[in-house]
């Protein structure tokens, strides 16, 4: 068997050496760069998401590099399924330190003709998701002595943004609960914080983002990739799109020690780019 190559990161290596984290959504883009990282630091992650394809070939990448990673199918959606996963890692594992609430689903939609279904569909992925596997989590992170939730927002509903009504809603809705639960869930030790991620041109966003003709939104991610690499130039002041990795930095460092005065709080890593002044 081949020697896997040595992981490289800012963290020191072992830093979430025998904690255990969950990463719904973990076996793509975003999630995928957040699972990655907490194996590279040491933790036994556990990637849950819908679709077997998702979850084999992320289980495969991560035990390349010699992480510990198991992975199960569930629909967030589905909060008695939701407990089984939970309680399962809690069974098998022995605790859950880690929750990052990554799992999403989004697409353009003008909000005129956006059917009940569509809405209820985001709403339910990301925001009833998100407080579904919160709640599955807190026992056993309360009767461990603590624990982290890092919740997955964005920043589009900083301001209006068109054909978007769902997805910033359910994120709106995210953020709150972050910060309520911060509180709620202090004396236990749990702290719960988010994190609003700018662009990051992942497969699934470019997939969802089709933009209708003629809506007069910015084409930033179904452009061709000349429009792509000149709007990250001049539209982002930082100059260039996001990473995976640049939103697994923030998880790692709030899952660790150095955030352990940090609960409550939303963390935009977009390089700027809700900020500037966008041109269409
Ligand atoms: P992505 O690759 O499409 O990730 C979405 C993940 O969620 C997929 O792995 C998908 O896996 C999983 N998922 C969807 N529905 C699910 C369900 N019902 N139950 C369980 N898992 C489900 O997109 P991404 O760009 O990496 O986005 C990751 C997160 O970052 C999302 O919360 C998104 O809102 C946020 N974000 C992204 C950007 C960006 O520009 N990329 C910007 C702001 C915020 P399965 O298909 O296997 O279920």
């Amino acid at each position: 068997m081949s020697t896997p190559p040595a992981p490289t990161s800012i963290f020191r290596a072992g830093l979430l050496e025998g904690q255990v984290a969950l990463v719904t959504g973990g076996g793509t883009g975003i999630g995928l760069g957040i699972s990655t990282l907490l194996a590279d630091l040491g933790a036994h992650v556990v990637i849950a998401s819908r679709k077997p394809p998702h979850l084999e070939a992320a289980e495969a990448a991560i035990r390349a590099r010699g992480g510990a990673v198991s992975t199960v199918a569930l629909d967030v959606r589905q909060p008695e399924a939701v407990q089984a996963v939970v309680n399962g890692i809690a069974d098998r594992l022995g605790r859950l330190d880690v929750l990052v609430n990554n799992a999403a689903g989004n697409f353009y939609a003008p909000s005129a003709t956006l059917s009940p279904n569509a809405w209820k569909s985001v709403l339910e992925i990301d925001l009833y998701g998100t407080f579904y596997c919160s709640q599955a989590a807190y026992p056993v992170m309360a009767r461990q002595g603590g624990g982290r939730i890092i919740n997955t927002s964005m920043t589009l509903h900083y301001r209006g943004w068109p054909l978007m009504a769902h997805a910033t809603a359910a994120k709106a809705g995210v953020d709150a609960l972050t910060r309520t639960l911060a509180v709620e869930w202090a004396p236990q030790r749990i702290r719960v914080n988010a994190i609003a991620p700018g662009p990051i041109p992942t497969e699934g966003v470019r997939k969802a983002f089709a933009l209708p003709p003629d809506s007069g939104v910015p084409d930033i991610f179904a452009a061709t990739e000349a429009r792509m690499a000149e709007y990250a130039r001049t539209g982002n002041p930082l100059g260039r799109w996001g990473t995976p990795e640049d939103i697994a930095n923030m998880v790692a460092f709030l899952a660790s020690p150095a955030g352990d005065w940090i609960t409550g709080a939303i963390f935009v890593v977009d390089g700027g780019d809700w900020l500037a002044k966008r041109e269409g």
